[in-house]
């Protein structure tokens, strides 16, 4: 969406509210989204009363976008500063937001681009990701190893269940599988049918003596996906695995959809339930 058309949007609180609404309830039928019955009676303008189990819900209640409770009208100007890759904290200062409740709309906004994602759901059973949902804290183990695929001009960066640390260790030691560093992000020559392999660096370096200091990776011959992600990965900070593994699912999608439907595929995204 360009900014014009945001713009008309972003500054009427009811237009707004319906836009978004139409993405939440395609049929305009709401229904509950505990049990799924559309007997339901109105409490008011946003509330809705399940007359089959009695559950009270919102139009947002388990969906990404119900993680932070703001105006319609502030989750499209996040959306649009997120698609812009403003940073967190100018994000929150331009918003009149907390910095806490800006990083939980982040968090909402990468789990649902990783949740449409064609491992996703996956992912999410596997590291019970949703619990973040939930302002719980979770650690993922094992750290995931991904697997970098280009093809016609969209990337894939898979999650790969059969591959662990101890795999990798061996391939670098005992195949010499020529790696390099960007921060504490591991990138390595093609393995298989994988352009690279990609791991977040949690001190396993250290702990086994690992190289890292490759003359010749192919990747950095790449002309399409990897100066888009390196650029980004380079100012990339974070501690764990799992913002890794976010920010993987979202680099996948902001190449993917760059100058396309970004805005409105992810509002979508935000606007289906979680489970
Ligand atoms: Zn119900």
């Amino acid at each position: 969406m360009l900014l014009q058309e945001y713009e008309q949007l972003a500054c009427n609180p009811k237009q707004a509210t319906k836009f978004i609404n139409r993405f939440c309830w395609p049929n305009y039928q709401r229904f509950c989204p505990k049990c799924k019955s559309r007997k339901v009676a109105k409490l008011s303008a946003d509330k809705r009363k399940c007359l089959r189990c009695n559950f009270t819900f919102t139009n947002f209640t388990h969906r990404y976008l119900g993680i932070i409770r703001v105006e319609a009208t502030t989750w499209l100007r996040i959306i649009k500063l997120f698609e812009m890759e403003v940073k967190p904290d100018e994000m929150a200062y331009q918003l009149k937001l907390s910095y806490n409740t800006l990083r939980k709309a982040i968090t909402a906004m990468r789990l649902a681009i990783l949740a449409n994602s064609l491992d996703g759901p996956y992912l999410i059973k596997h590291f019970s990701l949703n619990e973040l949902l939930k302002q719980k804290k979770i650690q993922i183990t094992p750290h995931p190893i991904f697997g970098l695929i280009e093809e016609k001009g969209q990337v894939f960066i898979d999650f790969l269940p059969d591959m662990d640390i101890n795999n990798f260790i061996h391939l670098k030691l005992n195949f010499l599988l020529p790696s390099k560093k960007i921060g504490q992000v591991i990138y390595t020559a093609p393995v298989k049918q994988y352009l690279s392999l990609m791991l977040y660096d949690q001190n396993i370096t250290k702990t086994y003596k690992l190289n890292h200091k490759a003359q010749y990776i192919p990747l950095d011959k790449n002309k399409n996906f990897w100066p888009f992600a390196k650029q980004r990965l380079s100012s990339f900070r974070t501690t764990n695995s799992l913002n890794f593994l976010l920010y993987c699912k979202e680099l996948e999608f902001r190449y993917n959809f760059k100058r396309k439907d970004f805005f409105i595929r992810l509002l979508k995204y935000l606007t289906t339930f979680y489970c």
